[in-house]
């Protein structure tokens, strides 16, 4: 997880007012504060415009996490210019894609680990799909299937979905109380974003988020594949 970005604190703002702080290569640009999600935690990058106020423009393409600075990578090269004051505009139906997609996988996951035990250790957001990776002795298709019916009922609930910040030890200890998968926080981690569903779940996460859960939509399972009891994969997208 990175450090508390702005992106943590508020998920639903479109468009901000910052400066340019560095520029390497002429294309990697570092910004006072940013909106724009980095690429990490299975969250695909956000993209968008940089805008100056006498009219110079840039696409940002991809942005990446480099040490704890989001860097953005900008289209055409040499337009910007360190300390430029610039408008940031996210691409908005992407984001709020990946929001629906990434509240959606926290609900499947607790699902799977509540109903199932599986131990979730991986996912991958998409625009048009999603997975998640568990491992799971006992493994039946068919009885996966039937808990879609039990994440939809979680999104019909239209429960909140809130984000605070900890230390690294008040964490540890409420995930432990929980018997929430503690992913191990990388040594240099002194806070934790900790993102809370209703009082149904809690896990330590950085990504981007729905207020409520009832903004997920539906949740449609797509495919199970099985690569063996510690590599079970669940396909799904938001409708
Ligand atoms: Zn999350």
């Amino acid at each position: 997880m990175a450090d508390i970005q702005p992106y943590m604190r508020d998920g639903y703002t479109k468009e901000f007012h910052t400066t340019v702080k560095s520029i390497a290569d002429g294309k990697f640009v570092t910004l006072n504060e940013t909106y724009f999600y980095p690429t990490s935690g299975g969250q695909p990058h956000d993209t968008g415009v940089l805008k100056t106020a006498d009219g110079r423009e840039v696409k940002v393409i991809f942005v990446g996490l480099f040490g704890e600075q989001p860097s953005h990578q900008v289209e055409p090269e040499g337009v910007l210019k360190v300390g430029d004051e610039v408008t940031g505009t996210i691409d908005w139906d992407r984001r709020y894609t990946h929001m629906r997609m990434h509240t959606a996988a926290h609900l499947v996951s607790k699902v799977f680990e509540d109903k199932k035990g599986a131990v979730v250790t991986g996912n991958q957001l998409g625009l048009d799909k999603s997975r998640i990776d568990y491992e799971l002795d006992d493994y039946n298709p068919d009885e996966l299937r039937a808990f879609e019916d039990v994440v939809n009922e979680f999104i019909e609930q239209s429960l909140d979905v809130t984000s605070h910040v900890v230390s690294r030890e008040e964490a540890e200890e409420l995930l432990d109380r929980l018997s929430t998968l503690k992913m191990g926080f990388p040594e240099h981690i002194t806070q934790v974003r900790l993102v809370q569903i209703g009082d149904i779940d809690m896990q330590a996460c950085g990504g981007t988020h729905l207020a409520n859960t009832k903004e997920a939509g539906k949740v449609k399972f797509l495919k199970f594949d099985n690569k063996g009891k510690n590599n079970r994969r669940v396909y799904f997208t938001v409708e």
